[in-house]
């Protein structure tokens, strides 16, 4: 069996990188991983624990027992922890929250990228888009196509506060940027890497986007 094509997809919050990498595999008839929410799925399962999520050596504690599944077809994406179906409510304010925290432990990250790997290696299709924050640098850092989804900040705090009408967008606007700062002390998802091609959404829109990452993995994979 010819081994994966992996594409690698990093970016800020906002910057569309879920919906993109999506709409991508779905285009080529790939498989989609999104990787953040395993970290998501984390905060809730340490939450719902009871898990003081400051206190690293509790976090750790709680990972044998992290029972975690993700669907990879874009079509049918579903998020479980045992039996609990999380897919939603790993997205409410609370979980968002809370995920930076449980994303500085290296212990969870190092067991995240392993859970990632194995992911990834047992994929049944020709690809797969995988997206994150570390993805190109260190959960993929060999992978044929790299690529730093990136945005202006107003317009990716604009794209979020659309998608969560119900809340204000200055609350929204300083939660993402609250993250962000949180996540980039971990790891560097502003910067391209080595090799790594930027795609600035700023000026597109969605479809255009999506447009922008397929010329990409075409140049290298020629589908
Ligand atoms: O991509 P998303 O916003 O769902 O990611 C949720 C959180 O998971 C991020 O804010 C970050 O703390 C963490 N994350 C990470 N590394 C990844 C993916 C996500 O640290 N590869």
């Amino acid at each position: 069996m010819s081994e994966t094509f992996v594409v690698a997809v990093d970016g800020p919050a906002g910057s569309g990188k879920s919906s993109v990498s999506k709409a991508t595999a779905r285009r080529l008839g790939w498989a989609y991983l999104d990787t953040g929410a395993a970290y998501r799925a984390l905060s809730w399962y340490a939450l719902e624990r009871g898990v003081d999520l400051t206190d690293s050596a509790a976090v750790i504690d709680a990972l044998p027992d992290f029972d975690y599944r993700i669907g990879t077809d874009p079509e049918t994406y579903h998020v479980f922890v045992g039996d609990h179906d999380v897919t939603e409510v790993i997205r409410t304010p609370e979980v968002t929250a809370a995920v930076s925290a449980i994303a500085r432990v290296a212990e969870v990250r190092v067991f995240l990228t392993e859970l990632f790997r194995h992911i990834i290696r047992t994929v049944d299709r020709d690809g797969i888009v995988v997206e994150g924050r570390d993805i190109t640098t260190v959960v993929c850092p060999d992978a044929p196509v790299r690529i730093l989804l990136t945005a202006d900040e107003a317009v990716r705090m604009a794209r979020r506060s659309a998608e969560l009408a119900d809340h204000s967008a200055a609350h929204v606007g300083e939660a993402l940027r609250r993250r962000d700062a949180a996540d980039a002390r971990v790891v560097d998802f502003m910067n391209a890497a080595d090799g790594v091609t930027t795609v600035d959404s700023t000026d597109l829109d969605f479809d255009q986007t999506v447009d922008a990452v397929i010329q990409v993995v075409q140049k290298a994979a020629h589908v």
